[in-house]
């Protein structure tokens, strides 16, 4: 059974636990640099991608992430996606760099606060909740999208790493964290 942290500074963590647990894992939540050396994989949970940023300068954490991302997968939802960005807009910020995508922060809109959709992942469906979600606008040659709303990826892995742009702790289904397990269990093997 692997062990998942769960980065525990700010947004929904506590969510990402119990899905996780629900879909057959451990988890302990991470605040600081050592609790990464007993984990197998990283969630960066939803949130504010800038209080979050300024709470891991904080904790002198954006190296010891970057180092654990160079060898352990990291999942990055919403908040977490833009984290793991190479490039980051609306405004610029720091971000770790470790999937090669420009993504665009609260790019639906301040009217759309947060709605549902409907994906379809590897031919089975997927409800999305999107919260002030960001769009991923561009993605390099080593990005593979595993799904897409309206035409913009919504769901990108790139080696051991996945990113979505929307929560999939806060609905039913465990498919993507299921998924995200499988590629910790690959990477474990190599
Ligand atoms: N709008 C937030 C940001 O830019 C992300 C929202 C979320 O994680 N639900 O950081």
């Amino acid at each position: 059974m692997p062990t998942i942290g769960v980065l525990a500074l700010q947004g929904d963590f506590e969510a990402h636990e119990k899905a996780f647990q629900q879909a057959g894992a451990r988890t302990v939540q991470v605040r600081a640099a050592a609790d990464l050396d007993s984990i197998d994989a990283l969630v960066i949970p939803g949130g504010e991608s800038t209080t979050m940023l300024k709470l891991i300068h904080a904790e002198s954490l954006m190296e010891p992430l970057r180092q654990f991302g160079l060898s352990k997968p990291i999942f990055g939802t919403c908040a977490g996606a833009i984290l793991l960005a190479s490039q980051v807009s609306q405004p610029e910020q720091d971000s770790l760099g470790l999937i090669d995508i420009s993504i665009q922060r609260n790019a639906y809109g301040r009217q759309l606060q947060s709605h549902v959709a409907q994906l379809d992942l590897d031919g089975k469906p997927l409800e999305a909740v999107f919260i002030r979600a960001p769009i991923i606008r561009r993605t390099g040659g080593s990005v593979r999208v595993l799904a897409r709303h309206k035409g913009d990826p919504v769901l990108v892995e790139q080696g051991p790493h996945l990113a979505a742009t929307f929560h999939p702790e806060l609905t039913a289904g465990r498919g993507v964290q299921i998924l995200f397990l499988e590629k910790v269990r690959t990477c474990a093997k190599n």
